[in-house]
């Protein structure tokens, strides 16, 4: 059985989005960037065609021209070749050093009922 990943720990791995396009592309041109899906790209996207969506906090990102998006997760999979959730986190959590957490059985917060009377 797989363990549900926190949200908490996805917003840290999507944090790195920024991290990610700065290391992808190496051009940055009117704020935009390679595409993650460059080779659905008849120039390999030469002229950088992809942006981070406007109040995602910069989390998200989308390609003007092939319509691909996305977060970091996508992305690696674009780029990386990787596929599926579990393996992509598994890729940028080591690459960034982040620490996967999962959602394990909760420590009970009941407190014993006593109805003594
Ligand atoms: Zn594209």
């Amino acid at each position: 059985m797989i363990s549900k990943i926190t949200e908490r720990c996805i917003s840290e791995i999507q944090d790195h989005l920024k991290d990610y396009v700065m290391e992808h592309s190496s051009k940055n041109k009117n704020r935009k960037f390679t595409c993650f899906n460059k080779n659905a790209h008849n120039n390999r996207d030469e002229d950088p065609s992809a942006a981070i969506v406007p109040g995602s906090r910069g989390r998200y990102w989308i390609c003007f021209s092939c319509g691909a998006k996305g977060d970091i997760l996508t992305a690696a999979q674009y780029t990386e070749g990787i596929e599926g959730f579990h393996n992509s986190m598994k890729f940028l959590s080591t690459k960034y050093n982040v620490e996967i957490e999962t959602e394990g059985p909760k420590p009970s917060t009941k407190r014993d009922f006593q109805t003594k009377q």
